[in-house]
């Protein structure tokens, strides 16, 4: 037996098990400190009533033998499919099947599964400052990386690869920078594949944080999208299903992929939950898009605050706006970590080392704004005594 030394090599998470322990640490050191959460990407408020009734409905069908259910479609079930397609791409003018539409248990597994669609000796770009999931999964395949970094220089847009990359990894709104891609930004992504022959896999886990009209909320607005792009989505971050565990992901048949996505699934995934997808079908209802609005507007206006009050603190930030995440550059150059422990030790505030997300991040912090309007007041309040 020979074990995956693609895999055996790779680093362990680093970042966030170092920010768990300098913060275990500093509370150890201080029981009685306040310490004020500002980096996780988690989010923090209940669901509304109406997706906790519809999870009880779902068990109880469980419960009665007429109601009962078994293994579902291994692509999930065509009402929560034929949903995403009349709420999420129908009322933009975008044409998709539910066959196109596959359910998964969140965009995280989809993320890392998809690799397996291509052949070991594709070239994949990936963004730098970037989610760790696409790195790590590609690091796992033994795949050439091409980074393409996100400067302050160029408003964290990343250049065209110079070299040819046959996959290419995009998240829009990002994670960590908050930048959003404009409607041209995204159609020289889409040209640049049709004539490289690549495909794009398009990270839209924090789409419901657009805001702006002009920025588009699925790559599948621009022409020619739908042969090169494979768009995944996820109910955690819009409706707060970082518990319940539900996503899903488009492979339209132009890309030629969607059939063999679809045999992969079906002989690795059994489909997610038919709880979880009960309660992604009620985020569609009149109270379910209104619960979870109420909630994404909630954790806007924390962005907002947040960004404001760093601004008037003389920080200078970026994101926010279409995005949950404020990434702050640090003062005089400061390293990522450093920064880090200064606000832990004198503020006692947790946030996340740009540097975490690749070197491109060095020199600033991500702030997360799945916090709540007291905490980060009081963040800022304590900011201001910085020494
Ligand atoms: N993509 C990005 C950019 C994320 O930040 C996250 C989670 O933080 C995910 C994907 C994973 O999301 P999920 O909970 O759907 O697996």
């Amino acid at each position: 037996m020979q074990v995956n030394t693609h895999l055996q090599q790779l680093k362990g998470n680093y970042l966030f098990t170092e920010i768990a322990n300098r913060t275990q640490a500093y509370q150890q050191a201080h029981p009685e400190a306040n310490v004020l959460r500002l980096g996780i990407g988690d989010v923090t408020l209940p669901l509304p009533p109406v997706i906790i009734d519809a999870m009880h409905r779902a068990v109880e069908d469980l419960a009665h033998a007429e109601t009962f259910r078994g293994y579902g479609p291994e692509q999930g079930y065509h009402w929560l499919r034929q949903a995403i397609i009349d709420n999420d791409y129908t009322p933009r003018g975008i044409n998709l099947t539910p066959e196109e539409v596959f359910i998964s248990d969140g965009a995280g597994s989809d993320l890392g599964n998809l690799s397996e669609l291509f052949d070991a000796a594709n070239s994949v770009a990936i963004l730098e400052p970037s989610y760790p999931a696409y790195v790590d999964t590609n690091r796992m395949a033994g795949r050439e990386i091409i980074w393409l970094p996100c400067l302050e220089e160029h408003n964290f847009y990343p250049d065209l690869p110079k070299q040819k990359a046959d996959i290419i990894y995009l998240c829009f709104p990002n994670n960590p920078t908050g930048t959003v891609l404009t409607r041209d930004e995204l159609a020289r992504w889409i040209e640049y594949a049709r004539t490289n022959h690549s495909i794009i896999l398009i990270d839209a886990a924090y789409e419901a944080f657009i805001e702006d009209p002009n920025i588009p909320h699925s790559i599948y607005e621009i022409d020619g999208a739908q042969e090169v792009a494979i768009e995944i989505r996820s109910f955690s971050k819009t409706a707060g299903f970082t518990a319940v565990r539900c996503g899903y992901t488009v492979v339209p048949k132009a890309t030629g992929l969607q059939a063999m996505w679809s045999r992969r699934q079906c002989t690795k995934f059994n489909g997610a939950s038919y709880i979880s997808q009960r309660a992604a079908l009620a985020t569609y209802t009149p109270e379910g898009k209104a619960g979870i609005q109420a909630n994404l507007n909630s954790y806007k206006q924390t962005a907002r605050i947040l960004s404001a009050g760093l601004c008037a603190l003389g920080y200078t930030v970026y994101g926010g706006k279409n995005a949950p995440y404020i990434w702050c550059k640090t003062p005089d150059k400061m390293d990522s970590w450093a920064f880090f422990d200064r606000l832990l030790n004198q503020c006692q505030i947790v946030c996340t080392p740009g540097v975490g997300f690749g070197n491109a991040g060095q020199g600033f912090v991500r702030f997360s704004a799945f916090s709540n309007r007291k905490d980060v007041e009081e963040a800022l309040k304590r900011m201001k005594t910085l020494a």
